[in-house]
């Protein structure tokens, strides 16, 4: 196992994960639907990517129409 020579300060430490702190997604609209969706993603609410349609939507589904 590599041991370090020296003691990280608290300084140098901080200064390193200055950079670690997360960034917030950066959605775009969806050019079918105008939903906000990942980009280069297919789209979650119409299923659509590229003016394609990858994933078949559900129209609706009724929860209640098997339980009887
Ligand atoms: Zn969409």
């Amino acid at each position: 196992m590599a041991v370090q020579q020296n003691k990280v300060s608290k300084s140098r430490r901080n200064m390193r994960r200055a950079h670690d702190a997360l960034v917030a997604a950066n959605p775009n609209e969806c050019p079918s639907c105008g939903e906000l969706k990942r980009p280069h993603h297919v789209c979650p609410s119409c299923g659509q990517y590229d003016g394609r349609e990858i994933v078949a939507m559900a129209a609706e589904v009724d929860l209640d129409e098997d339980a009887a």
